[in-house]
């Protein structure tokens, strides 16, 4: 079995956390006898650096030609001030819009060692095990018109938030399969009392609900949804919400945890998926050995898991995670008194180490 994997680690600690999820996906190879080839591509910064554009075509055409995707992450100050159409940034949007994958799936789960790390007390927070599932191909982010208008100092700045019955029908579907597998749960999460692409939302959440009368929906508003998120966490089970919201509160549910350090996720729907860390390029603390490579190896059992149903190996992987985690090891964004400080690539190796010592 070969399976051809494009290594896309972008910017900043994406290079970093992107060698490390590598080094487990090689080992697993070698465990489970497949061949994960890695072929690398630019993007983002270093691709307007090299090539003047964040998604070169080469690289289009290697995530097109690939069984899955692990990318990294893109952007930084240095490319700030471009043009919005050059920013690293767009580079991940095209991919999305290029490989079909509307649906990202963001697990947001607190591991029992990392209870301290919270910023929330543990009675709110233990147990947390939640997932997002966040539209990735519309909303406000893609719709048309938008633009800046005007003369200087009284300019106009506008986007278009639009979804259509389709994309709400399809996102919903994969919300219900996922909690079918899970608690059986489903939050949706708008803001129908003021939209109405919201109210068209809800409306057809509400319907594909009906064909799956085993999963219990509810529906709640964004701000209350931002509130309870916080104050009563252990109530999701699966939270289907758009992409600006799904954008918003899947970071907040990161937070839960400890760190964005620790937050995988999976883009899924079409032919290719795209597996990445919910965090960004960390400018503070890149090419310092400090970022946290977890978020990056958990998304690497979410491909072997989504793309290559290996799911033994993904969960060795998980089992490995907590293990280290559990004897103490910590890197410095989860770091609490009393445990071991480990920079990133001392973190993929305990990974490593650990999956070794584990029976097939
Ligand atoms: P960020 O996620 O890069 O960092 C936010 C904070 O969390 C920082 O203090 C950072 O040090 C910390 N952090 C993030 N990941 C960590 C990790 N793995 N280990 C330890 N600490 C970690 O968000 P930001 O600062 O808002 O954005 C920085 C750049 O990244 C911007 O250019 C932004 O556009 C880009 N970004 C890219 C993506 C992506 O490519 N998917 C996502 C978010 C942000």
């Amino acid at each position: 079995m070969e399976y051809k994997i494009a290594l896309l680690p972008g910017d900043g600690i994406g290079v970093e956390v992107t060698r490390e999820a590598v080094k487990v996906l090689r080992l697993i190879g070698e465990k489970y006898d497949v061949k994960f080839s890695f072929e690398e591509g630019l993007i983002g910064g270093r691709a307007i650096d090299e090539r003047g554009v964040p998604l070169p075509q080469e690289t289009a055409l290697l995530y097109q030609r690939s069984d899955a995707v692990l990318f990294g992450a893109v952007g930084g100050p240095r490319w700030d001030t471009l043009d919005y159409a050059l920013r690293p940034e767009r580079a991940l949007i095209k991919m999305r819009k290029d490989l079909g994958t509307f649906a990202n799936l963001r697990p947001a789960k607190l591991y029992s060692a990392l209870i301290e790390a919270s910023p929330l007390k543990r009675s709110v927070v233990e147990g947390i095990d939640l997932m997002v599932v966040r539209e990735l191909n519309g909303d406000v982010y893609y719709g048309e018109p938008r633009g800046i208008e005007g003369e200087a100092g009284e300019e106009r700045g506008y986007n278009t938030m639009v979804y259509t019955t389709g994309e709400i029908e399809r996102i919903a579907r994969v919300a219900f399969e996922v909690a079918r597998k899970r608690g059986k749960k489903v939050t949706s999460i708008d803001k129908a009392n003021v939209l109405e692409t919201s109210e068209l939302w809800r409306r057809v959440v509400t319907r594909v609900g009906r064909e799956y009368l085993d999963v219990e929906l509810t529906h709640m508003l964004v701000d209350n949804a931002a509130m309870q998120l916080v104050s009563n966490p252990g109530q999701f089970d699966v939270i289907v919400t758009g992409n600006m919201f799904g954008d918003i509160l899947s970071d907040e549910a990161s937070m839960l945890t400890g760190s964005l350090g620790m937050l995988p996720s999976a883009s899924i729907g079409g032919r290719v998926a795209i597996y990445e860390p919910v965090h960004g390029t960390a400018p503070d603390i890149a090419g310092k050995n400090m970022a946290n490579p977890l978020a990056a190896i958990l998304s690497a059992a979410m491909m072997l898991k989504y793309s290559f149903n290996m799911d033994q190996a993904a969960s060795q992987v998980e089992e490995a995670v907590i293990q280290v985690l559990d004897r103490g090891m910590r890197t410095q964004d989860i770091f609490t008194e009393g445990c071991q400080m480990v920079g990133t690539d001392e973190m993929g190796t305990l990974i490593c180490q650990e999956i070794k010592r584990r029976e097939p």
